[in-house]
């Protein structure tokens, strides 16, 4: 029988943050291998030790009880894992309580159109869906086989649905930066946000990330040239800044984890599939929760979140360009999710 919990304070780190955004990679498992993400030769967990989707669900319980108001699901590619539209019904039934604020999803989209409205009927009301060119053999190449007609057929599905999407692109010098103006005339006519990111140097892929490096403060003036950018006070916690642009009816997320560093008002901390509690996306220093779910009980995976706070580091220490081409983390994206 379960333990009878008690109220349990919420979570706040060691320097006053309240944590109340989690992100869950479902699995780290992926049908693409985008070059900035993957290697093509991906070395992926046993199945043994991803977490089921009651334990998942078991975990975001806990958090919730410890006054996590918003989740994320993401991966890896969270759809290709079979049973996700029930473990977000199971998550989301929160959401009717009133205990949780919203439940979100990051995607690159491939199975979307099969799925959109399941997630609709689990609650999800907003998707990220990366998308770094809507050119055919650009999209197979940055993703080294991915299908963009699929994908942009999953966005309409969505949006037809009733999502609100958001469009995730990688900015990728040489690659896509011209697509950059195009992309935000399209999300502005399709009524979508665009948030444009900075290539992180996380685990080790086949190419050199320099190379690609765009930083952002240079798309954000070139872009400030071309329209008006009016700056949006919201803020979600996390690296973005959003700007509407004017003449397009758009709005622009630019996430600069590089050029500028939002740490201090950072709100969220990540769990990856097999339940390796990550503080910080940027640092190795993690809290293992899947011990305490298999073995141990409520009070166990309570502790370990206090643990997890009393670790949490004040900031990343990225850096990308002359001073280092080596992966500041050795674990992908994919592993924590993005
Ligand atoms: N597969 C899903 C997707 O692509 O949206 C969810 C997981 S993916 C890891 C989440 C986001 O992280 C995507 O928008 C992706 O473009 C971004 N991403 C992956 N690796 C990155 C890196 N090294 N630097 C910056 N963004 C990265
Ligand atoms: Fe897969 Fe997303 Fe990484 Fe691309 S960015 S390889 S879609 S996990």
């Amino acid at each position: 029988m379960a333990e009878p919990r008690t109220i349990a304070p919420a979570l706040t780190d060691s320097f006053g943050r309240r944590i109340t955004y989690l992100r869950i990679s479902v699995t780290d498992r992926c049908d693409l291998r985008c070059r900035y993400c993957m290697s093509e030769a991906m070395t992926f967990l046993p199945r043994s030790e991803v977490l089921t989707l009651e334990e998942i669900s078991t975990l975001a319980d806990a958090f919730i009880a410890r006054g996590v108001r918003k989740i994320r699901l993401t991966g890896g590619e969270p759809l290709i894992r079979r049973g996700v539209p029930e473990l977000s019904k199971m998550i989301g039934r929160h959401i009717a309580t009133g205990a949780l604020d919203e439940l979100t999803l990051t995607t690159n989209g491939t199975q979307l159109a099969k799925q959109a409205a399941g997630l609709v009927d689990a609650g999800v009301r907003r998707v990220n869906v990366s998308l770094d060119s809507r050119d055919p053999e650009r999209f197979r190449h940055i993703t080294r086989w991915g299908e963009v007609d699929k994908v942009l057929e999953g966005i309409a599905a969505a949006k037809a649905a009733g999502l609100h999407v958001k469009i995730n692109m990688v900015a990728l010098k040489g690659l896509n930066e011209d697509e950059i103006v195009p992309m935000l005339r399209w999300c502005g006519a399709e009524g979508h946000d665009l948030t444009l990111i900075e290539t992180m140097p996380l685990g080790a892929v086949d190419e050199d990330r320099t190379d690609r490096y765009l930083p952002l403060d240079v798309v954000r003036d070139d872009l400030a040239r071309q329209f008006t950018l009016t700056p949006l006070a919201e803020r979600t916690g996390g690296p973005a800044r959003y700007h509407r642009v004017e003449e397009l009816g758009a709005r622009i997320g630019l996430i600069t984890p590089l050029t500028q560093n939002f740490c201090e008002g950072c709100n969220r901390v990540r769990v990856t599939a097999s339940g390796r509690l990550y503080m910080c996306l940027g640092h190795d220093d993690r809290v293992d929760l899947k011990r305490a779910l298999r073995e141990g009980g409520p009070a166990e995976l309570d502790a370990l979140l206090d643990v997890a706070m009393a670790g949490k580091p004040l900031r990343h220490n990225f850096r990308i360009g002359a001073e280092s081409t080596a992966p500041a983390v050795e674990r992908h994206m994919s592993v924590t999710g993005g």
